[in-house]
């Protein structure tokens, strides 16, 4: 499979690449779907089913409304975050979606969407499926959609043969940590430079280079946003205080932190962006939206504590972090449904400490130590958000991540790249592990902490 590192950090909203994002794309892709086989006019009635993990943290992970919207035409990269309240309850107060924005049906929304708690689709934990009828009540078309993690969607097709959605062919395609190592030994590129032909593939030098910038850009806007919030409380319903406003008043009063007070800038980036992601906002998926505030949040702690990082850097960063995360979507996943919170957090630990071991200079074989020890400590990482939302224990634990992040480029800096576990080894443990966790830690929201906390 050929994955660009625009597949990786893409721009979407709050608060779920698997939950939100993607189906939000599948919704409007069904759509789109149907009306190469006949028009929108012809449908009357429709219904969307949410299996499995999908199902059961649905509401809190927001499936429901992005459902809503992607059927109304919108996507998460363009949809107004601030505009989706007030277009919610039109939607459920007049019983009336605009499919596409161009045709009105009308809207049950206990008949139209519904979720089976206890059912699966076949070929993943997170399956849609989705259904329009005409005026007699005749089905026009019906498919399905698999949400597989970081806002990426697999028809039912697809999912059975992702070979033959291969794309096109890149210079130097690598599948595995080794497969790197030797293309770089080979060429004498860095991960970097290699990744930058790569990414050629797909847009001009140019492109590559401001659509990188641009999606630094939306994680500075979305870090900004959670530093400076008036808003108190997060929604939800748990009664979770938004705490990076007030840590961001008091760190900035100190124009010279202590050691200690750095790990807390690192932790408020985290936060920021993560409060950020849970009330719905803007969030670059990175490579998911639940840790999405980990790779953000090791960028600002170099921006404000590094001299050298300038616009060389970030890009090195990214696409440093993006070779990365591609071994892991390829040998492995980044579906918490499937591999539980090591395959958000932990990729996501494991892509920032890449990147910022190629910040700080490191040779390939450093920086594949630096993701093989941001892996190897959130092996076994559980996924069981209280209440169903993306807030407990998911906001600290990208905390966690980002210092586990700057721990693991710091250690592998001071090594020579030589380890005794391989990436590639802790890549197949990460995956093996997550298909031997029982689905009450994988995104149910049935086991740990969702069942434990008391009710309040
Ligand atoms: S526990 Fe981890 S994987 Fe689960 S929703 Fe939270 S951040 Fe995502």
């Amino acid at each position: 499979m050929s994955i660009s590192v625009f597949d990786l950090f893409k721009v979407g909203i709050g608060p779920s690449s698997s939950h939100t994002v993607g189906p939000m794309f599948a919704a409007k892709r069904f759509l789109f779907n149907c009306i190469e086989h006949f028009p929108l006019t012809q449908i009357a009635s429709l219904k969307t089913e949410l299996f499995g993990s999908l199902a059961l943290t649905g509401t809190g992970h927001g499936t429901n409304n992005a459902i809503l919207l992607g059927l109304e035409g919108e996507e998460p990269a363009s949809v107004d975050p601030e505009l989706i309240p007030a277009r919610l309850e039109g939607i459920r107060n007049s019983k009336k979606l605009n499919l596409l924005n161009e045709h009105i049906v009308p809207f049950d929304e206990k008949k139209s969407l519904v979720f089976f708690h206890d059912d699966l689709l076949p070929h993943h934990s997170n399956g849609m499926r989705f259904s329009v009828f005409d005026a007699d009540g005749i089905k026009l078309r019906g498919e399905d959609f698999y949400s597989i993690g970081g806002g990426f969607v697999l028809n039912a097709e697809e999912i059975q043969n992702t070979t033959e959605i291969d794309g096109p062919q890149v210079p130097f395609p690598f599948h595995t940590g080794e497969e790197l190592l030797e293309l770089c030994a080979k060429t004498g590129m860095t991960c970097r430079e290699l990744m930058w032909i790569n990414e050629q593939t797909w847009r001009s030098e140019s492109d590559i280079w401001e659509g990188l910038l641009e999606i630094w850009g939306v994680m500075q806007e979305c870090t900004q946003r959670g530093m400076s919030s008036t808003e108190t409380h997060l929604p939800g319903g748990l009664n979770v205080r938004r705490r990076a406003p007030g840590l961001y008043k008091e760190l900035k009063r100190n124009q010279e932190p202590s050691p200690a007070e750095l790990i807390d800038w690192l932790s408020l980036f985290a936060m920021a962006v993560n409060e950020e992601n849970a009330a719905g906002g803007r969030i670059v998926t990175a490579p998911t939206n639940g840790g999405g505030g980990v790779i953000p949040a090791v960028m600002h702690y170099c921006q404000r504590f590094r001299k050298d990082f300038n616009e060389d850097k970030i890009i090195t960063f990214l696409l440093t972090s993006a070779a990365i995360g591609i071994l892991f979507k390829e040998g492995a996943s980044i579906s918490a449904a499937e591999v539980g919170c090591q395959g958000e957090i932990g990729v996501a630990c494991s892509m920032a400490a890449a990147g910022l071991a190629a910040v700080m200079d490191c040779t390939p074989r450093q920086i594949t130590n630096a993701a093989e020890i941001g892996m190897e400590h959130n092996l076994g990482l559980t996924c069981d958000p209280v209440g169903g939302l993306v807030q407990i224990p998911c906001i600290e634990r990208n905390t966690m991540g980002a210092i586990k992040a700057l721990n693991a480029a710091r250690l592998a800096r001071r090594g020579d790249g030589n380890h005794i576990i391989s990436l590639d080894k802790v890549i197949a443990t990460m995956y093996k592990t997550g298909k031997e966790m029982s689905h009450l830690y994988k995104e149910t929201s049935l086991g740990g902490l969702a069942v434990n906390v008391p009710e309040c």
